[in-house]
């Protein structure tokens, strides 16, 4: 691998080929990604976007190729260190999976828990994230009574409460309306502002477009276009 490549990466991928079965999913693909970037993944449905967003917190491995985060190479990575390399990550999904049986409180408290941070310092960062999305006043409230644009704001909350310096969002807007869908956008735009790296992954992009500034990167058949 070359080192001499920019010092400023935080994601990197050489040749990274994903196979599942007889489907290849990515073909290829090599992406170099800075600190602090914004960048949008779009194609069409099937295109290999989840999967590109999967390789990169090791949800999935890879068939062929590598994957550098922050300098950490995971095909590398022990099992014991996943937790590390995690941590590093916020993620949002199109269908949020909040756990039903938790409050939103407890969903985005979870995180700072696995963390082993102290009940004082959680208390206090969990009511600070979730007022900041405006979920302050839903704080024992269970998901499955909130809407669906107030479920997103609280997985957002849990994506970025433990200040992770990469989010990922698959496809956040694409079960809201457009007003929620702005207010999503909006929150994960001033957290760019901050310095965080994020990628956000969608078949449909014209809510995003001329909007945000940022690198569109076109994924079609499982390669960069
Ligand atoms: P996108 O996010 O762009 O809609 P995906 O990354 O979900 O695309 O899928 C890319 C391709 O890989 C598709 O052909 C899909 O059917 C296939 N695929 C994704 N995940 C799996 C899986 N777990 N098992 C089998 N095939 C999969």
């Amino acid at each position: 691998m070359n080192d001499k490549l920019n010092k400023n990466s935080i994601i990197r991928l050489f040749n990274v080929s994903k196979r599942f079965g007889g489907t290849l999913a990515l073909k290829n693909i090599s992406l170099d990604i800075e600190r602090g970037e914004f960048i949008f993944i779009s194609g069409p449905s099937g295109a290999g976007k989840s999967t590109l967003l999967k390789i990169l917190y090791r949800a999935e491995k890879v068939f062929e190729g590598q994957v550098l985060i922050d300098g950490m190479n995971l095909s590398r990575i022990s099992s014991s260190k996943l937790p590390v390399l995690r941590r590093r990550f916020g993620i949002v999904f199109q269908d949020f999976k909040l756990i039903p049986t938790l409050t939103v409180y407890e969903n985005v408290a979870l995180v700072l828990e696995a963390a082993g941070k102290k009940t004082s310092f959680i208390k206090k960062k969990v009511m600070q994230v979730l007022r900041t999305t405006g979920m302050g006043k839903k704080a024992k409230a269970l998901p499955l009574t909130l809407s669906g644009g107030e479920q997103q704001r609280v997985a957002v909350a849990r994506a970025v409460v433990g200040e992770p310096s990469i989010i990922l969002a698959d496809e956040p807007t694409a079960s809201l309306d457009s007003r929620a869908a702005q207010a999503i956008l909006d929150f994960l735009m001033e957290y760019h502002k901050k310095g965080t790296t994020i990628l956000i992954a969608s078949h449909n992009l014209h809510l995003l477009e001329n909007k945000i500034q940022g690198r569109t990167i076109e994924i079609n058949d499982g390669k960069i276009i």
